[in-house]
């Protein structure tokens, strides 16, 4: 067996209408190289996340656990760790729904304006090692690229107008437009009628497991896990779905 078609893998999806096929993602081990891959001509559609897989996860964990926390404190005379606690609560509270990811929310909740600190800190935002070269190949092959993100528009529009994302995509989808966020089981059928794909035919790459645990149930074929969500820390694979830390990785199979 050559390394596009031996099939090692575990991750399996049930695909909505055909209960007997199954489409094998290969295993994509983290250490030593592995030379494992998708087969591509089976993929039309790339359903791509955006922060912690094409996007430095780095700037929104620095943004939401260290700089709005440290202005938060600063405004209400707390301390950094008293602030953090109290935001972190914040957060925990509207989890799993759109307020949760909505920056008007938070600039409305918190009393700051976390749309202009956005544009303050885009010197953090950037893509991912690969990331770019990831997205041109995969063009290059005739795919339909989408993004679909759970991130609020505004936080989109200064990402992209940062990194110029929108060039190398067909479209970028946000939670808002599809009205729930990823996790949720209502998020694929909305999202299929939105943009329109056959999920026997698309990949889908996510740095959440919730989010990879919600499209396996609605079928999506070929699902793979971003194991290196930001550049600060150490890469952690999934142990349920195919996991890589590079793009790239995904490059090798048939085509
Ligand atoms: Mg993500």
């Amino acid at each position: 067996m050559d390394g596009n078609t031996a099939i090692s893998g575990k991750t399996t999806a049930r695909l909505p209408h055909a209960a007997s096929i199954y489409f094998v993602v290969m295993t994509l081990h983290a250490a030593g190289g592995s030379r494992d891959s998708l087969d591509w001509t089976m993929i039309d559609d790339v359903l791509l996340d955006m922060d912690g897989t094409l996007l430095d996860r780095h700037f929104d964990n620095f943004f939401f656990e260290e700089e709005l926390p440290r202005r938060y404190a600063a405004m209400k005379g707390l301390s950094f760790e008293a602030a953090r606690a109290q935001l972190m609560a914040m957060y925990r509270s509207v989890e799993g729904e759109l307020a949760w990811t909505d920056l008007q929310y938070w600039s409305d909740r918190v009393g700051l304006d976390v749309v202009a600190m956005h544009h303050e800190l885009d010197h953090m935002i950037g893509f991912l090692p690969g990331a770019e070269g990831f997205l041109k190949e995969v063009r290059a092959r005739g795919k339909r690229i989408i993004v679909l993100t759970n991130a609020h528009r505004a936080g989109v529009a200064v990402k992209s107008a940062k990194t110029g994302l929108g060039r190398y995509v067909d479209r970028i989808v946000d939670a808002f437009e599809v009205g729930y966020l990823k996790t949720r089981s209502e998020y694929w059928p909305a999202c299929r009628r939105l943009i329109g794909f056959d999920p026997t035919r698309s990949l889908y790459i996510d740095d959440d497991e919730g989010c990879l645990d919600a499209a396996r149930q609605y079928g999506i074929a070929t699902i793979v896990h971003s194991a290196k969500s930001s550049s600060q820390l150490p890469p952690a694979y999934s142990a349920q779905f195919a996991s890589v830390d590079q793009l790239s990785s995904l490059l090798n199979g048939r085509r």
